[in-house]
């Protein structure tokens, strides 16, 4: 019998495989604060009816199985064009989408997407270390960004892609998935209404059992770190979202079990976070083993959590006194997409902005800092610092 990933079209046991399952789920129109800041122009939209046209960059995995299917389903944008270094592929996007030739681009002709007003925002879906360099060009061909977790390989690279988008006048987002689906956005609501007390401990870990060793997620240059800088984010990201705070100290440690797979990256990592309300964070992260896909909050008069908590789908959770956490599916990248379409036109920050990022970036830091040094790192003013 077939079980439910392999009917799902993945390689049981891949990535894709382990974050797609079923669900069900509404949205709840709850979400996160943002911050204003009025220095943009807004952007008319240019492109065929009332959508914006946005152009994917690097046509792999999640832009081949999750982000097309997503603009299939978007109210706000739409599917404008491409840029790959593989002359096949465009060939066969175009055949799929119909998009027209003029709306193609090579990494050597990317900068010529300056001259293309049908395209006026560019989702950077490439290797991590490519993810700063792809942003800076885009914000400087004058075209809004929305950049794949994790935002780059460093809290440095994270500063120059803010920097350039804002001295362009760009919006710049990062694809943060988790921050639309309904479930965290209930979980959100749990904690800013405190449903159940103060928050008081959270446990978090994503992890998967990565296959292929030749891949880029394991190469250093590439990833900039293993499990942590991939999946690990997520948790981190939870921790931060929920508690509304950033952490003061950090203390984090390291495990591999084989060292020639993970020679250039991280394979297992556990961390501890402390916010100034006195909540307690305990995360994990591996690329070792699957089924780690937790999100548990714990309140002064109760708990919630959600387990799966940060796939595609089948994100399902409870709480101990409020029943279970519960709506109907919804594609998170589609609303991902629509957001930040919105806030274009709109002219406001995304909830999602590329400060999110470089917080989570200097977290990371933090965490890789603490592994080396065998030390807690104190971190509250450098994360919060917004002086950029
Ligand atoms: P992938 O390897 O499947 O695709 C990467 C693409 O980049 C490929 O099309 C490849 O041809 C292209 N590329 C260009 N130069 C390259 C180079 N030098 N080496 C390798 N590839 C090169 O990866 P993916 O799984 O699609 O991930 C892409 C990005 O999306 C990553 O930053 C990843 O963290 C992020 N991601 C986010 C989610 C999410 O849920 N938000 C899920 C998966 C991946």
């Amino acid at each position: 019998m077939r079980s439910a990933l392999q009917n799902s079209g993945s390689k049981p046991g891949s990535r894709r495989a382990f974050v797609k399952k079923t669900a069900t789920s509404t949205v709840l129109a709850s979400a996160l604060g943002t911050t204003p800041f009025a220095i943009l122009n807004p952007q008319a939209a240019r492109s065929d009816g009332n959508k914006l046209g946005i152009a994917l960059v690097g046509l792999g995995n999640l832009a081949t199985h999750q982000i097309a299917p997503a603009l299939a389903k978007t109210k706000h944008v739409r599917l404008a064009g491409v840029v790959s270094g593989t002359p096949s592929k465009i060939e066969s996007w175009r055949n799929q989408y119909g998009i027209p030739a003029k709306n193609c681009y090579s990494y050597e002709t990317y900068d010529r997407i300056a001259d293309n007003p049908e395209i006026d925002i560019i989702y950077i879906v490439l290797p991590n270390s490519m993810h700063a360099e792809y942003t800076i060009r885009a914000a400087r061909s004058g075209k809004h960004v929305l950049c794949e977790k994790p935002m780059a390989n460093s809290a440095k690279d994270c500063e120059e892609m803010i920097t350039a988008c804002r001295q362009a006048k760009r919006r710049l987002a990062i694809g943060y998935r988790c921050q639309f689906e309904p479930h965290h956005l209930r979980c959100l609501q749990f904690a800013r209404e405190r449903t159940f007390g103060a928050l008081k401990m959270i446990e978090a870990g994503f992890g998967f059992r990565i296959g292929d060793p030749n891949q880029w997620r394991l190469k250093h240059r590439y990833a900039g770190g293993g499990a942590l800088m991939d999946v690990g984010i997520y948790a981190l990201q939870a921790c931060r979202y929920l508690s509304g705070e950033e952490p003061t100290h950090i203390a984090a440690m390291e495990t591999k079990t084989d060292p020639v797979k993970f020679s250039e990256v991280d394979e297992s990592i556990t961390w501890t976070m402390t916010f100034p309300s006195g909540l307690n964070c305990y995360c994990s992260t591996t690329y070792a083993l699957s089924g780690i896909n937790r999100l548990n909050a714990h309140g002064d008069q109760g708990w919630f959590r959600l387990n799966p908590a940060f796939s595609y789908s089948g994100i399902t959770g409870t709480t101990s006194n409020a029943g279970p956490i519960h709506y109907s599916p919804i594609d998170q990248f589609a609303a991902e997409l629509d957001d930040f379409a919105i806030c274009v036109r709109e002219d406001r920050e995304s909830k999602v902005s590329g400060l999110e990022g470089l917080k989570d970036l200097r977290a990371i830091e933090a965490i890789y800092q603490s592994i080396r040094t065998g030390r807690t790192v104190q971190v509250a003013e450098t994360i919060s610092d917004t002086t950029l």
